[in-house]
């Protein structure tokens, strides 16, 4: 049997990974020695998409950068605790908040990674089933 190489040929579906990364400045406060302190905070987000031929690109990547860029806005310059007071003002939280955000628009979300200008930096990994979503 002939095999192609091809790389359209594959039996195995071709994924990308595409990568969105946007940075706010925005204050939180932690305690009651860490108040309304404020932090560079960059967010990365990562989906896994599947390149579709018929298309020709892959799709939706490209509006993967301008939905981070418009969930992530309002809080620029802003408290995170006021803007979104359930969640817990720190990278980890942010990264779940952002996950749960976005996870409907893009199914394929696999990694929310925050880091404070402060040095920290978490990674929330999300598990996928092989067509999409979560296991
Ligand atoms: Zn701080």
């Amino acid at each position: 049997m002939f095999r192609s190489t091809c790389l359209f040929c594959w039996s195995a579906p071709v994924f990308y990974t595409v990568t969105a990364t946007v940075a706010i400045d925005a204050n939180h406060t932690v305690g009651d020695d860490h108040v309304d302190c404020g932090h560079r905070w960059t967010v990365t987000v990562e989906t896994r998409e599947f390149f579709d031929l018929s298309k020709g690109r892959l799709l939706p990547a490209y509006d993967l950068q301008s939905n981070l860029f418009e969930l992530l806005l309002p809080l620029r310059h802003r408290s995170l605790n006021e803007m979104i007071p359930a969640v817990t003002p720190l990278p980890e939280g942010l990264a779940t908040w952002v996950a749960e955000q976005l996870a409907l628009r893009f199914p394929d979300l696999t990694t929310v990674t925050v880091e404070a200008s402060y040095g920290t930096h978490v990674t929330l990994h999300r598990e996928l089933r092989r067509s999409g979503g979560l296991v």
